[in-house]
């Protein structure tokens, strides 16, 4: 296993993720204890000592199952990293209840890493809120021990990560992020890495394989970069990728079943980070499968001057390009319906006065209505 520093810490590169455990029937609480017993057995046996779960994974049972399991190990052989679920709205005025029985569930008096969870357009606005004391209550924790790190994890835009980070840089120590070679453009996620180095914050990778989309690629594409690596599968150019940026700590993979650990660890037991030309590799398979679906916006801003709504539209085309390239998924409806509702795609009026002035010759009233149509389907 290789390690990454984190402040003094030896994290284990790679860290088991508990939001896909494996489970005994369909139901998501239904978690299969002892199939995870035998991996998180395997995992410490090979150098994993970074374990990431939350409050929501699994309707709750995630945090109890891996307190569990990992209360058979010494505390002090491995990190242990939970969040404070910011978007349940019942939750909000009542951090220290939730802290509390976090604890109790995982069977410890303290955690490594504890994150504000998910912080975006919306939950932003609770995480920053005075009322619910939540940054303040989390503060006390570290300050008496009961929390050693305090993070965020983000699905938010840069606009959202850069506002978080002006209120709380001075008390949050790195941020969880989703990050891969796809979503380095699809969902600006270049930009966010650019951030995090300028404010010198580490760096937690989370979906480094999309959810498995990444797992798979077609031999015309994989041959490509064979010729570069021979022995490389399309899993381990995914987490090579990853592996190339000095401020990653830990990347995070939720390991379904045993050989996706144990595949996973094979690859983390060697650094070998991309070079230029492969990095370049990737990147080019990641517009080639972008190509078929994505609209080639390049965020030049041209057409917001043109818009007698005022629609974000490079913002609205991110989406559309993440929501048709994922076949639908929850990230682009939770961002629109964040949106006030005159900024939606719904507000378009087709006037088309955006596509007279757009360089890529996007046809964004089509797209809007499109969007549009399948959002509402969606929501039926
Ligand atoms: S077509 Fe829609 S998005 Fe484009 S300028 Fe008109 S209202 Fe705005
Ligand atoms: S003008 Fe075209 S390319 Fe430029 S931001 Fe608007 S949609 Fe994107």
């Amino acid at each position: 296993m290789i390690y990454r520093d984190f402040q003094g810490k030896k994290l284990s590169a790679l860290g088991m993720g508990t939001m896909r455990l494996p489970l005994l029937n369909e139901e998501q609480s239904n978690i299969d204890v002892e199939a995870v017993r035998k991996m998180v057995s395997f995992a410490f046996s090979k150098g994993i000592n970074y374990f990431d779960t939350a409050w929501g994974y699994h309707g709750g049972a995630s945090e109890t199952v891996m307190g569990e399991v990992l209360s058979e190990y010494p505390r002090n052989s491995y990190f242990l990293a939970t969040k404070f679920p910011g978007f349940e709205k019942k939750l909000l005025d009542k951090v220290d209840e939730v802290f509390e029985k976090q604890l109790e569930k995982c069977k410890t008096d303290y955690f490594d890493f504890y994150l504000f969870h998910n912080v975006n357009e919306v939950t932003i606005n609770s995480y920053l809120n005075p009322e619910y004391k939540i940054a303040e209550y989390l503060k006390e924790q570290k300050k008496n021990g009961r929390i050693r790190h305090l993070g965020f994890s983000t699905h938010g835009t840069l606009g959202t990560v850069k506002r978080f980070l002006d209120a709380y840089g001075d008390i949050v120590e790195f941020c969880q992020v989703q990050f891969n070679y796809l979503d380095y453009s699809l969902q600006d996620a270049k930009a966010k890495m650019e951030l995090f180095k300028e404010r010198n914050i580490p760096v937690l990778v989370m979906e480094p394989i999309r959810g498995g989309a990444l797992a798979k690629l077609d031999e015309s594409l994989l041959s490509e970069l064979k010729a570069l690596r021979p022995e490389a599968n399309a899993v381990e150019w995914a987490f090579r990728f990853v592996q190339s940026f000095p401020q990653v700590a830990v990347t995070l993979s939720g390991m379904s079943n045993f050989e996706q650990l144990e595949e996973n660890i094979k690859i983390f037991e060697e650094d070998k980070p991309l070079n230029k030309e492969e990095t370049d590799a990737i990147l080019s398979v990641a517009d080639k499968l972008t190509a078929k679906t994505s609209l080639p916006c390049t965020a030049c801003r041209y057409c917001l001057s043109h818009c007698p709504k005022g629609i974000d539209i490079p913002a609205i085309i991110e989406l559309y390009n993440d929501h048709v390239f994922s076949g639908g998924g929850w990230l682009a409806p939770m961002r629109i319906k964040m949106m006030d509702e005159d900024k939606r795609p719904a507000a378009c009026i087709a006037c088309r006065g955006c596509e007279s002035v757009c360089p890529q010759n996007i046809l964004i009233s089509e797209m809007m209505a499109d969007f549009t149509e399948k959002l509402s389907k969606k929501q039926q």
